[in-house]
């Protein structure tokens, strides 16, 4: 038996020509989907964790589950931790006075 390690992001991402408002996708993700006043659905921009499995599912059920197919599960890279930084001492010429 092995051991799944789910890294990487997700977001949920909507087609709003395609999207005709009548927010199932709210009832299917409420963690991830909040409805303006019309019934349209807002959807937060900031990635999510692969390892938040619930919060993955609902996007998944969402994204079957829009009668449209307006909704759309997609992973995302985020940027690779900084290593390895090397802290320069300050310039002297930085500190000189600039002639006018
Ligand atoms: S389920 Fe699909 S069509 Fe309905 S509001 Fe959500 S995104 Fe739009």
């Amino acid at each position: 038996m092995g051991v799944i390690r789910r890294t990487g992001m997700f977001v949920l991402q909507v087609n709003p020509i395609l999207c005709d408002g009548f927010g199932h996708c709210a009832e299917l993700a409420p963690e991830l989907v909040h409805l303006d006043e019309w019934g349209y659905p807002i959807i937060a921009k900031d990635p999510v964790p692969l390892a938040d499995v619930g919060s993955y599912e609902s996007a998944r059920y969402a994204e079957r589950g829009c009668p449209r197919q307006a909704l759309h599960v997609a992973k995302v890279n985020t940027p690779a931790p900084v290593t390895n930084v090397t802290m320069r001492p300050p310039s002297s010429v930085s500190r000189a006075r600039r002639p006018l």
